[in-house]
């Protein structure tokens, strides 16, 4: 396992869409093996692929209640609608307003290539598709309702600063 670097915004692999996984090979689980341990030494709650230059469908996420590895992930469901800032690891320091469903249902594969159903609400359903997005090359700042702000000057307001640890 290793660390591996996670690209910023304005890097050209953070725009194009990922392609799918057609066979697991332990290549890609050390991938995925390294995707979980740069997420958690970055504190996100959420990593996709492009992010650490790699343009495949596998997405890594831990909102807190332990890993969930999604390759060739789908969201066959969604309903609802909440409205919360959202921030990104390749987007150090910023985060932004986004509104996403509330409920999300997806499904894929998981590191063994076997079929995995995700149900997630509120965090986790922001999550999904926040990571999700990544593969098709869509960035969360296309989507942010107004400006994005500077998380590092929000952390003496009276706003609750765990909203701003939720980068993925
Ligand atoms: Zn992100």
């Amino acid at each position: 396992m290793a660390l591996r670097h996670i690209r910023e915004i304005g890097d050209e692999i953070l725009t194009k869409k990922c392609r799918e996984v057609k066979a697991m090979t332990p290549h890609l689980k050390e991938l995925i093996s390294d995707m979980l341990e740069t997420m958690y030494d970055a504190e996100g709650v959420g990593l996709a692929a492009p992010q650490v230059g790699v343009l495949r469908q596998i997405v890594v996420i831990d909102i807190g209640e332990g890993p969930i590895v999604l390759v060739n992930p789908r969201i066959i469901e969604q309903d609802g609608e909440q409205e919360g800032n959202e921030g990104c690891l390749s987007v150090p320091g910023k985060a932004g307003v986004v509104v996403r469903p509330n409920h999300v249902v997806a499904e894929g594969l998981n590191e063994n290539m076997e079929p995995v159903r995700i149900e997630g609400e509120e965090l986790l359903a922001r999550a999904i598709c926040h990571e999700l997005d990544h593969l098709q090359g869509v960035m969360y700042t296309s989507k942010v309702k107004g400006e994005l702000f500077d998380t590092a000057s929000e952390e003496d307001s009276e706003e609750d600063s765990e909203a701003y640890e939720e980068e993925q």
